[in-house]
């Protein structure tokens, strides 16, 4: 097995610094702190500062001030603080796609396609802020008037997760600045440094087109900081995204102080294969979805539920495809698998793969780990196939790296069922050229996630469609479509302007 050649740690340290450079961040050389690492090499970069809790009661009351000013912006006007983040993050795209690689470990087209996503939001947030519509509503009572009219919320805080450090983010500030609110953020421990470039480009973007510099704070630090936005009131919005676990905590205590959640967690998505599909389109699609971003997307293709007439063969092409799959320095533009986020997701795959053995599966292909000579704390791992003859508990669970099982199925319905029988709901598809299938899939009795494709895999989703999911991924909707009511506040208007005071429901009083 050929051993992994990486670049040096001295080299990806000077190659964020000067991303960072470049941004308008200079790193501070402070000895403790928060460690920004790369999972790379698995080595740690730079320590930034942590938010203690003063910072974050500074920041909080900061952003409450600044949204008391911002709310009272127009809103055409504060997407003009959104077109410029836009514009800034478009320069700035190979800066930021070299933090993502260096700090998440994606490969370059994934972490250009990242940015990418994040100008094209901007630009959504931008039209967005010329359409923030209510309606006119008919009412029962003549010489009256009644309407839906949309306000800023407030503050939102925004928490997310490693592996899509920025993208996340942007999805949820730029809406958020657009509709009047102001941002707190608390991005993953992981990931601080790009998170400290795009905190930076907003400033940028504040100063040069005259919006208060306090519609967006920055708080880095673990949980504890997270916790801290969780409880407090004055934090109308929190946007969580993040595994179940996470979600689980979270949820219960914003409701319990009558705040909003918005919560984006972990999914266990399907395809199913049925004997009409395109074999050559799913392959590319299968493989895509099952191992991009190294198996660490949200929407990662985790469970395929093929045809049984149609298995034996799509696992062979399937295999021969993984066997190609080039691992390692996810720089090297060649590379399609680079590294997990660390050694611990290495070991929570070779948990599940020991599992799923035990629960009667048969591993088809990889497994092991990669050897990395020059960083043993690095995880390359090479995405793995397992046949299961059933859904087991294992395979009902999330596990965050490129492990794909395989299940068979006779008939539409049987699929169908093994498709919604686990506790998430965020990404699903079906491969098929039977309009009838793929139409059933999409209707009331198909596929429960919030997202679901034909003839394309799970992952990958365009920002102009709202993205979340059903059940333990939390119900949440971000990005695209209405998703942005999720970030203002409805007021029903009732206008008379009849002269006399006529009562609903023909109620008479004095
Ligand atoms: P994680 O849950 O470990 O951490 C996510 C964020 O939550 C981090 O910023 C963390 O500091 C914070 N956090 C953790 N516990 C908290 C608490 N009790 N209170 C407040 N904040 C808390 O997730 P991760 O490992 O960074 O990311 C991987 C997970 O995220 C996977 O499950 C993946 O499916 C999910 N994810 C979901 C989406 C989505 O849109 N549905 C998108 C990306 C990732």
């Amino acid at each position: 097995m050929n051993g992994i050649v990486l670049p040096s740690t001295d080299d990806l340290r000077a190659r964020a610094r000067a991303a960072l450079q470049r941004v308008g961040v200079t790193v501070p050389d402070v000895g403790t702190g928060l460690r920004a690492r790369t999972p790379i090499t698995g080595d740690e970069l730079f320590a930034v500062p942590v938010a203690g809790a003063d910072a974050t009661e500074e920041a909080i009351a900061a952003a409450r001030a600044a949204f008391l000013d911002w709310r009272t912006t127009p809103a055409p006007r504060r997407g003009e603080l959104v077109r410029r983040l836009g514009e800034l993050l478009r320069e700035h795209q190979e800066d930021l796609a070299d933090l993502i690689t260096v700090e998440a470990g994606k490969i370059r087209s994934e972490a250009l396609g990242e940015v990418q996503e994040m100008v094209d939001v901007c630009d959504f947030a931008v039209g967005l802020s010329r359409q923030l519509y209510g309606r006119t509503i008919a009412s029962e009572r003549p010489g009256h008037r009644l309407a839906e009219t949309w306000h800023p919320l407030g503050v939102v805080g925004v928490i997310s997760a490693f592996n899509f450090p920025a993208a996340v983010w942007s999805w949820n500030t730029a809406v958020a600045l657009a509709c009047g609110d102001t941002v707190v953020w608390k991005p993953s421990e992981l990931t601080p440094l790009i998170s400290l470039a795009c905190d930076r480009l907003l400033a940028r973007a504040a100063d040069d087109v005259g919006a208060p510099r306090d519609v967006h704070r920055l708080l880095l630090g673990d949980r504890t900081v997270g916790e801290r936005l969780v409880d407090d009131p004055r934090i109308a919005l929190v946007s969580a995204t993040g595994s179940t676990r996470m979600g689980r905590e979270v949820g219960p205590r914003v409701a319990a102080r009558f705040g909003r959640s918005l919560l984006e967690l972990g999914g266990n998505n399907a395809a199913v294969v049925a004997p009409s599909a395109d074999p050559e389109l799913a392959v590319r699609g299968i493989v895509f979805a099952a191992v991009g971003t190294a198996g660490q997307r949200c929407t990662t293709l985790r469970r395929l539920i093929v045809h049984r007439e149609i298995a034996d063969p799509l696992v062979d092409r399937l295999t021969a495809a993984y066997q190609k799959l080039p691992i390692g320095d996810p720089f090297d533009r060649s590379t399609l698998v680079g590294p997990l986020i660390s050694t611990a997701a290495l070991d929570g795959m070779r948990a599940a793969l020991d599992r799923a053995r035990d629960e009667g599966g048969e591993l088809v292909v990889g497994g092991e780990r990669r050897p990395a000579g020059s960083a043993p704390g690095a995880a390359y791992v090479e995405p793995a196939i397992v046949r299961m003859a059933g859904q087991t508990d294992v395979v009902r669970e999330e596990t965050f790296a490129p492990l794909l099982y395989v299940m068979t199925y006779d008939t539409l319905d049987e699929a169908i069922a093994l498709h919604n029988d686990v506790p998430q709901g965020l990404s699903s598809s079906i491969f098929t050229r039977d309009q009838r299938e793929a139409e059933l899939f999409l209707s009331a009795e198909g596929s429960d996630c919030g997202i679901a494709n034909v003839n394309i895999g799970t992952s990958g989703a365009e920002i102009g469609g709202a993205f979340g999911g059903e059940k333990e991924t939390g119900g949440g909707r971000e990005s695209g479509s209405d998703a942005w009511r999720a970030y203002m506040r409805a007021a029903t208007n009732t206008v008379n302007y009849s002269g006399r005071l006529a009562l609903a429901q023909n109620v008479s009083f004095l």
